[in-house]
């Protein structure tokens, strides 16, 4: 992935210049030196009879970490004895507005009632609770990203970041489109899941019906016979969010053994990461097994550094952090993604040195991967080909009321059978980082209507190859995004 002719050629024993040719008679244009995508190579392969297998990023880092005598995962020779429980991670997943952000803010807050050191907690991307359960303290870890995109980006690299899932359903709207896909998708990982019917306060609220309705997709309660625990919630009255918690907690101890060695070096995955004005890298990282201490050498994606101070989410300084704890780290080189692994490595040198190759790794296969996401210019050429469509579209407004005339006009447009419009996701806000994420997961579009890109969304974007468009009138938007549908879009230039 992301190799060039030239090391292709190497790889296969031919000189470049003649794959450059083959490539030209097939009607591609490449160069020598610039990466060529998977479809390409194995388009040579078939031309030169040779089997090409592509690699996965996952495969390829597993086998760079074993140059190092290093595996990411646990060890098969890892003792019983050493093995300790860890509270189970659980990531909230739903529709939009049915409440996710909502109860996320309220486990963590009723969490700070209970007596919290520090009082205040801070967004770091993820926060572990207490609760009681059979008269034992049980924690409970969070990941604070609402939605299924940090699920989805990390599940996009191979890597699994939750136990658990809590599919929010709002009672007054019950199943959607995004609560299927969010269900699907952890059935997929294999993650049990805890149904939180929310808004019970609501007075239209049915959580019966909801029951009804996810039994139907294989997600039988509990009081009708079946193994999923469902909790009426309001994540508005913070009714129930006790109840929830011991859901979790008994669904955990019902279907998984949650153990780590923590005695080992750490390894985990970054949350989310940013670049802090006075502080650097900045990057959460959550701990799957082993203890990270302020000091150790790490790599993480890309970067690399010392540990050179921890906080916990209420902006503790912390000594070390065992399985399961998120954690803030200050003191890596550059930002890593969210989704990609860390680990603490022998020495500063050796963690430079993992870190250099992933980087180079990364910026090839950028350049392969910007040649193969899809624009709206080429899914109007796959249009003229015939080729039936679905179009994604992720929409983003400064106000709400802009985001809903969009999305109206959209539905209005009529694109016939051939070409589906989909608009799987909308807010209102700035284009963040998860937008580009869940656009390059889905390969969907990111349209921007008076909005700018916040943080390092534009960059990631460019990385990901993933196209965000701009306006600042609505009916504009609509007539490209219509053209493009049609077929008549002209590539602008
Ligand atoms: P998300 O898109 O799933 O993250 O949904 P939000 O958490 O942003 O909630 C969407 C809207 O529903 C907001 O206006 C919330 O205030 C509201 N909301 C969330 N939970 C409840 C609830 O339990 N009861 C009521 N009445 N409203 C709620």
């Amino acid at each position: 992935r992301g190799a060039s002719l030239t090391d292709f050629a190497e790889k296969i024993g031919v000189d470049a210049a003649s794959l450059v040719q083959m490539l030209f008679s097939l009607g591609e244009m490449v160069t020598a030196t610039e990466s060529v995508n998977d479809e390409t190579l194995e388009l040579l392969g078939e031309e030169l009879n040779y089997v090409v297998q592509v690699v996965s990023p996952e495969d390829e880092d597993r086998e760079l970490l074993e140059s190092f005598d290093i595996e990411f995962g646990d060890d098969e020779d890892t003792d019983e004895a050493d093995l300790v429980a860890r509270p189970p991670v659980v990531t909230v997943m739903g529709h939009v507005d049915h409440g996710k952000t909502k109860l996320l803010d309220a486990l963590r807050s009723a969490n700070v009632v209970a007596g919290e050191a520090g009082g205040i907690t801070q967004h770091i991307g993820a926060y572990q609770v207490h609760t009681e359960v059979d008269g034992d303290d049980r924690r409970i870890t969070f990941i604070d990203t609402p939605g299924h995109e940090a699920f989805t980006a990390m599940r996009a690299r191979g890597s699994q970041s939750s136990d658990i899932a809590v599919l929010v359903v709002a009672a007054d709207d019950g199943v959607m489109p995004q609560t299927v896909e969010a269900l699907n998708h952890a059935k997929a990982a294999g993650v049990p899941i805890v149904v939180a019917v929310n808004k019970i306060d609501k007075p239209e609220a049915d959580p019966t019906k909801v029951r009804g309705q996810l039994t139907e997709y294989g997600l039988v309660p509990e009081e009708y016979g079946g193994d999923t625990m469902f909790v009426d919630v309001s994540a508005k009255s913070e009714l129930n969010l006790d109840k929830l918690l011991e859901a979790i907690v008994l669904t955990a101890d019902a279907s998984l053994d949650l153990r780590a060695d923590a005695g080992r070096e750490a390894q985990g995955l970054v949350i989310e990461a940013h670049l802090d004005r006075g502080r650097g890298p900045v990057a959460t990282v959550l701990v799957q097994r082993g203890t990270l201490h302020v000091g150790d050498s790490i790599v993480a994606g890309p970067a690399h550094g010392r540990v050179r101070a921890m906080l916990d989410e209420y902006g503790n300084e912390l000594s070390e952090a065992g399985p399961s704890r998120p954690a803030m780290v200050l003191g890596l080189s550059a930002v890593p993604g969210a989704g990609q692994n860390f680990i603490v490595v022998e020495d500063d040198r050796m963690a430079r040195q993992i870190a250099e190759k992933r980087e180079a790794r990364e910026r090839a296969a950028m350049q392969a991967k910007r040649r193969v996401r899809r624009t709206l210019e080429d899914f109007m050429a796959s249009m003229e080909k015939g080729e039936s469509q679905e179009l994604n579209l992720i929409l983003k407004g400064d106000v709400s009321g802009s985001v809903e005339a969009l999305e109206d006009a959209l539905a209005k447009i009529d694109v016939g059978d051939e070409v589906s419009l989909r608009v799987i996701d909308r807010g209102v806000g700035a284009i963040t980082e998860t937008n580009v994420d869940l656009a390059a997961a889905s390969d969907a579009i990111i349209i921007g209507f008076n909005v700018r890109p916040q943080g390092k969304a534009t960059e990631l974007a460019d990385r990901e190859g993933v196209e965000i468009r701009y306006y600042t009138v609505i009916y504009q938007a609509i007539e490209e995004i219509e053209a493009a549908l049609k077929g008549m879009l002209k590539p602008e230039f």
